[in-house]
């Protein structure tokens, strides 16, 4: 944001002044939400245009409204860009956010009472994949997939499950997700019932589109729904992609207009353009460190003596890791106590959790933003040493906020995209 220098009122002042103090503060703290990211410079500087006051129903070049010569032909390359990049034959990119991008296939792959198979929220799943949320919305009902010990799906009761439920669809890919998913073994089951496989990449799009994790379609899946500012660090909204026949095609496309949204907040468009763009010049570089970085946080919190999850596997293989502090107060005293020592991460649910979202066992950290900022293998050991200070020798996390401060002070430049 532009220095405002004239402010016409206190509240107004009050208000730029709390904007400045989030600013501020943000760049002073660790921050490892997941779900989060930055976009780069030249990304910003597209996403504030002319755009952001303009509607453009409809898809390109057949509009119900005038004035979209040029937006027709920029939301038209950003398609193709997409297709290309995912060698995929249907890109929806007017989802919103995740959730409608979810909402959409959703609704065009099923109807109320059709069943679903979805991972379960103690299996990392979505809300949306839920009766709570959009599935339940659509009436949809929604079973879970078993898992064994070391938290894979269970491919013999998934093979029993789904001829049985004969399932419109399941649903793979969570909030949670380390490990990639067998969406080849499942789908030869799937084959058998005609199940489509829907593949929610939101938080690993990023590591996808840059050639890392899994790549759900050439697995098998039939479409994956995303959000475009997880590990793909570009503006906040959804997006759909697929190979699909062209009747799923136009029922996804019908769903998401007139059913979901009418404007889809076009000034996105241009920005998930230059991040598509800096992910295929930098993103090989980019989604390399964050699996190292991953890796090695996970390594030094283990080696501290934190439950950290998927030891036998390696413990990541995404942006991700998560941790059991059940004993250490569970996942919402030590969110907010590492939040007084500016180290930003939230509460999660685990496997074995009781199903309490208020204070489940686990937190949850994703290093994709930090390692955007430039931090590394050596940083991650620091930050595994703040918060071992801080929740497990109980220093004051006051103190360690200092040392933070300072760290931080040296990784405020976004690295992996093109210089302005
Ligand atoms: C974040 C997330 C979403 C929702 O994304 P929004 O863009 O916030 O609506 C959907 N699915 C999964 C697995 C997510 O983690």
């Amino acid at each position: 944001m532009k220095k405002i220098r004239f402010l016409p009122s206190s509240e107004i002042a009050l208000l730029v002044g709390l904007l400045k103090k989030h600013k501020d503060w943000r760049k002073e703290c660790i921050n490892l939400i997941a779900s989060e990211n930055v976009m780069s410079p030249l990304a910003e500087r597209v996403y504030l245009s002319d755009l952001m006051h303009r509607y453009a129903e409809g898809l390109p070049f057949k509009r119900y409204y005038q004035g979209l010569r040029y937006i027709d032909e920029i939301e038209n390359l950003v398609i193709n860009e997409f297709k290309n990049h995912f060698k995929c034959n249907f890109v929806d990119l007017r989802p919103i956010s995740g959730t409608l991008a979810n909402l959409a296939v959703f609704s065009a792959s099923a109807k109320k009472g059709d069943k679903i198979i979805t991972l379960g929220i103690q299996g990392g799943s979505h809300i949306s994949h839920e009766e709570m949320g959009a599935a339940g919305i659509l009436g949809l009902k929604v079973y879970h997939f078993d898992f064994d010990q070391k938290m894979d799906i269970d491919l013999k009761k998934a093979e029993k499950k789904i001829l049985k439920l004969k399932p419109k669809f399941i649903v793979l890919g969570g909030s949670l997700i380390t490990f990639p998913y067998p969406v080849k073994e499942l789908k030869e089951i799937c084959q058998k019932t005609k199940t489509k496989i829907i593949y929610d990449a939101a938080h690993v799009f990023g590591l996808i589109s840059a050639g890392f994790f899994q790549n759900p379609l050439k697995e098998g899946a039939d479409i994956i729904t995303a959000s475009t500012h997880k590990t793909f660090p570009g503006p906040q909204g959804g997006i759909i992609l697929g190979n699909i026949d062209e009747k799923l095609q136009k029922e996804i496309q019908k769903k998401v207009f007139p059913g979901l949204i009418s404007n889809h907040h076009l000034h996105r468009i241009p920005a998930l353009y230059i991040t598509l763009k800096e992910m295929e010049k930098f993103g090989k570089d980019y989604g390399r460190q964050i699996i190292k970085n991953a890796k090695t946080l996970a390594k030094a919190l283990y080696s501290f003596g934190f439950k950290v999850l998927g030891k036998e596997k390696g413990f990541t293989e995404s942006h991700q890791i998560s941790v059991d502090v059940k004993k250490l107060g569970g996942g919402d005293s030590v969110a907010k106590t590492l939040e007084k020592a500016n180290i930003i991460l939230n509460k999660n649910i685990l496997p074995w959790d009781k199903l309490d979202p208020k204070n489940p066992f686990g937190i949850r950290i994703g290093v994709q933003e930090m390692t955007r900022f430039g931090m590394k293998e050596k940083e991650m050991a620091e930050i595994a040493k703040f918060i071992k200070e801080v929740i497990l020798d109980q220093k004051r996390p006051e103190e360690i906020k200092k040392k933070v401060i300072k760290f931080r002070k040296n990784f405020q430049k976004i690295k992996y995209c093109f210089s302005l």
